[in-house]
């Protein structure tokens, strides 16, 4: 008996133990292994000049010995291979084992070794390895029961390649080790995770079928072994692109992710550069139902040549692409086996950045050349972009500006920022927002009504993130962004502006008995240049607008209620004006129940609640 190496050892009992939760991936371990070596001898036999066909994974399920055996006509491997391959963990190890390591031999480290074959350990008491290497006369033997030791004895072969024989642990209440020689489970196992290794994976399995020259009207069954191959051995994304159709993705992504809906975009690319690798990436036609909450993993499929070593890599797409589904596949990754070394990884960091560059370049073009595409793009899936601006302080504001729409007063649908400012008309040097529940109730706002007679173009912005996102933005091609809620907005010329002060100068007494009468509620009382036919409007003087206030008030934990600093105005055109002129001078009592009810009005406009109901509807009542 020859003892295993220590560090080999020790990640042993860790595997014996199984710190891993996820033990089928033993399978894929080893028919990666398995699809190497035939590699290797495939490469062989080129240089050779004699070429051989027949590369096969076989997988045989003995339910009556309870083993499960992987065998491949690889390269095989010599008694001294296989001490040197199986006898010490790491062989291929990309990292040598530090002493001062020893104690903490955590799963992260782990995850850095070629840790493929011992996997097997997770669901196997005994593993017995019998190999012919190509080119050798005689087999060997290698035999091990976990941490004990292994053996390796001459024994007989037939052909060059190695068998795997694993004799599976005894069931237990959690586990049932005997599941992995199901035909079902086996095979589900291979589609899920062997799909596209290169060479056939093959299984005898049970067939039923029409029993020949039986009646067709009366057909008679029989079952019958045969040998099938498992995997579809070629996978889309590796054909060349001219010969993968639209069509072809689409059905690819209909089965792959258990959509039924057309995808609204697929994106092909073979990347070569920094990091190599190949990328099939959907853009889904409606966000899952769980999109916006914590529930919702996002993630694309992780390959490395042909074989799947992450269900969902959280790492490769951003937060605000968190929609994308697809794969990727790259030779240049290890095929590591924990999540946090992938995590880690130098190569998924360098996919990860790349992907987001393409994905954000696909967005672009398909905004330039397909804009019925990208509005239904963005209409699912803004709010996703427009956090992406927002989070982080704006780190990655730059990159998705160009990216984002917003409804338009004018054309009536979704348009860019680039498109707004283009088309902003001579003098006009903001960009005008308006932010509301919805396009109907902010079109019906009393600021926009004379700012769209001026022929100005306004945003609607109707998610609580769009004004946060204007902050963090701050500017877009050297215009700041306005709300027409602003205290200073405005659209009036020089000469309405003067004429407007000297309104607001003539009734100076009237404007501060209102504001007396209303205290803290709001800052100021003027007339406006903002109304045309609405009486009043509120708007927002400091750093806090009327929208903030109520987005800001309306989160679980917002304790302390925040107040924007409200100005009241009037419209000086207003009938409603002349009364409260007449009212200043006869009869001061009636003009503070017209100064509330006038304020909650205000307020009502805005969309924020009413402050004081009884004192509005005594007002409003004693008034009609
Ligand atoms: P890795 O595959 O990461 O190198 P493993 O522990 O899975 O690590 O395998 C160790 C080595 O054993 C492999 O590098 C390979 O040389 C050898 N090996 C494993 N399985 C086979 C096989 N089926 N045929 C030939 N060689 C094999």
């Amino acid at each position: 008996m020859k003892q295993f190496k220590t560090e080999s050892k020790r990640i042993l009992d860790l595997m014996i133990n199984s710190i891993y939760t996820n033990k089928d991936i033993f399978l894929r371990e080893l028919i990666s292994n398995a699809s190497d070596a035939i590699d290797k001898l495939k490469f062989k036999s080129l240089t050779d000049g004699n070429v051989k066909s027949d590369f096969t994974i076989r997988i045989t399920p003995d339910k009556a010995n309870k083993t499960l055996t992987v065998s491949d006509n690889g390269i095989g491997m010599t008694d001294i291979e296989l001490e040197k391959n199986l006898g010490t963990i790491a062989q291929s190890g990309t990292l040598s084992f530090k002493s001062e390591n020893k104690e903490d031999l955590s799963e992260n480290l782990i995850g850095q070794f070629g840790v493929g074959f011992y996997s097997a350990f997770m669901v196997a008491d005994k593993i017995t390895v019998i190999s012919k290497a190509f080119g050798a006369d005689s087999a060997f033997k290698w035999e091990s029961k976990g941490a004990a030791g292994y053996e390796i004895s001459p024994c007989e072969k037939d052909g060059v390649g190695t068998d795997i024989i694993l004799t599976l642990k005894e069931d237990t209440e959690d586990v049932k080790y005997s599941e992995y020689l199901d035909e079902y489970k086996l095979r589900s196992l291979i589609k899920e995770y062997s799909d596209y290794i290169r060479y056939p994976i093959t299984m005898e399995v049970t067939k039923t079928k029409i029993k020949e020259g039986s009646p067709e009207d009366k057909p008679e069954y029989e079952t019958k072994r045969e040998i099938e191959t498992l995997n579809s051995m070629v996978p889309i994304w590796k054909k060349p692109k001219a010969e993968v159709t639209e069509e072809n993705l689409e059905d690819f992504y209909r089965s792959e992710f258990h959509d039924f809906n057309k995808p609204l975009k697929s994106i092909y690319s073979k990347i070569e550069g920094m990091v190599n690798y190949d990328t099939l990436l959907y853009i889904p036609a409606k966000a899952p139902y769980d999109y916006y909450s914590k529930n919702y993993k996002k993630g694309v499929k992780l390959y490395c040549n042909g074989v799947m070593i992450m269900e969902k890599c959280e790492d490769l797409i951003p937060d605000y692409f968190a929609f994308m589904r697809g794969i990727v596949d790259s030779s240049d990754l290890n095929l590591n086996i924990s999540r946090e070394i992938l995590q880690q990884d130098r190569q998924v960091k360098a996919i990860a950045t790349s992907l987001e560059k393409k994905i954000i370049a696909e967005l672009k073009k398909t905004l330039e050349s397909d804009r019925e595409t990208y509005e239904k793009i963005f209409t699912e899936f803004g709010l996703s972009i427009k956090f992406g601006v927002y989070d982080n302080f704006g780190l990655k504001k730059d990159a998705l500006k160009d990216l984002l729409m917003f409804y338009s007063s004018k054309k009536q649908k979704l348009v860019t920022l680039s498109e707004y400012v283009k088309e902003m008309p001579e003098g006009q040097t903001e960009i005008y927002y308006a932010c509301g529940e919805d396009y109907d109730k902010i079109d019906k706002m009393p600021q926009i009504e004379k700012a769209k007679d001026g022929g100005y173009e306004i945003l609607y912005f109707k998610d609580n993130v769009d004004e946060f996102v204007t902050k963090i933005l701050g500017e877009f091609e050297g215009k700041k962004f306005k709300a027409v809620t602003d205290a200073d907005f405005s659209t009036a010329t020089e000469e309405e502006k003067k004429e407007l002060e000297n309104k607001n100068a003539e009734n100076k007494g009237l404007l501060d008995f209102i504001k007396e009468t209303l205290g803290e509620k709001v800052k100021e009382v003027r007339f406006s240049s903002k109304l045309k036919t609405y009486p009043v409007c509120l708007t927002a003087g400091g750093e806090i607008s009327i929208e903030m206030e109520k987005v800001l008030n309306s989160m679980p934990n917002s304790e302390n209620k925040i107040s924007a600093e409200k100005i009241l105005e009037l419209n000086s055109e207003h009938k409603v004006t002349e009364k409260l002129i007449k009212l200043y001078n006869d009869d001061r009592e009636t003009l503070k129940k017209y100064a509330v009810v006038l304020y909650e009005q205000a307020r009502l406009l805005e969309g924020l609640p009413i402050e004081d109901v009884s004192a509005f509807v005594m007002g409003l009542s004693e008034i009609i």
